[in-house]
């Protein structure tokens, strides 16, 4: 069965916002977050996803997200067709685009996505808890790595943004959503706030799509729904956008 059809030809004044998460990733090897039972890669999402689990065991939230960005370098983890379609876009698209993730992967950024805020942090940053001062990891990052702007051991954490914590770029996003003419939303639950929301901060007039495997909670606010493989129908929409 082919991909359903749908026009997408913005006029070059056109602004476009898309919304990502970890469903455009899955085809690139990396698990989405509610893959098997509500774990994250065998988790509990309160144990590596939040300030609190950080405070109870912070060697498993550190070895955690070790684990995640040592998977990032793995040989077999790169772009897919989903992730280069909305990149090849943004680079021949004469309106305003905007991209934002929710994943903390780089597979945007390795496609060559410009305008991009990963709402959610950086799995390749880390951040000082006393300045709040943010940094490339290099090497290892664990309770013992010394801060380089505070000296002290413990202060580095990874730049994620944990259930309860503020996500980042919020004035930029809502600015672009109240102002968009097309949004799009791709491989994304409907389950994580503010995010799922982002579909009701659109104009009334402002075509809302969703591209995702599945339906998800929000579908109803789309007023047009394609569900498939990203890697599949991203590029149907996306690569003829422009022709
Ligand atoms: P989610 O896991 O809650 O939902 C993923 C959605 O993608 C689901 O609706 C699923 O049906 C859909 N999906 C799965 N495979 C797909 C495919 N091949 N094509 C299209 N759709 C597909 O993800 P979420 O809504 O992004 O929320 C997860 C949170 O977990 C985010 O905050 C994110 O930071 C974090 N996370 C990130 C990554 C990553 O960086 N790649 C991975 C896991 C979790």
């Amino acid at each position: 069965m082919g991909v359903p059809q749908f026009n997408f030809k913005p006029l070059s004044d056109s602004k476009v916002v898309v919304l990502t998460g970890a469903g455009i990733s899955q085809e690139s090897g990396i698990k989405t977050f509610r893959d098997s039972n509500g774990l994250w890669e065998e988790h509990a999402i309160e144990d590596v996803a939040s300030p609190e689990g950080f405070a109870r065991n912070p060697d498993l939230v550190y070895r955690f997200y070790r684990a995640r960005r040592q998977q990032l370098q793995e040989d077999s983890i790169a772009p897919n067709q989903a992730h280069k379609a909305l990149a090849i876009f943004e680079r021949k698209f004469k309106g305003e685009f905007l991209l934002v993730t929710q994943n903390i992967d780089d597979l945007h950024l390795r496609a060559g996505s410009k305008n991009l805020l990963p709402m959610h942090g950086e799995l390749n940053q880390m951040r000082c808890q006393a300045s709040e001062e943010i940094f490339s990891v290099v090497g290892d990052l664990n309770a013992s790595t010394i801060c380089s702007c505070c000296g002290e051991r413990g202060n580095l954490r990874p730049h994620i943004v944990w259930f309860g914590e503020m996500p980042l770029y919020l004035t930029e996003i809502f600015q672009a959503l109240r102002k968009c003419d097309y949004f799009f939303s791709i491989g994304t639950s409907g389950q994580v706030h503010p995010a799922a929301s982002f579909v009701a901060e659109v104009p009334y007039d402002a075509v809302r799509i969703e591209l995702n495997m599945e339906q998800t909670p929000v579908s109803s606010m789309f007023n047009h729904g394609i569900y498939g493989r990203a890697g599949e129908i991203v590029p149907a929409i996306f690569d003829h956008a422009l022709v």
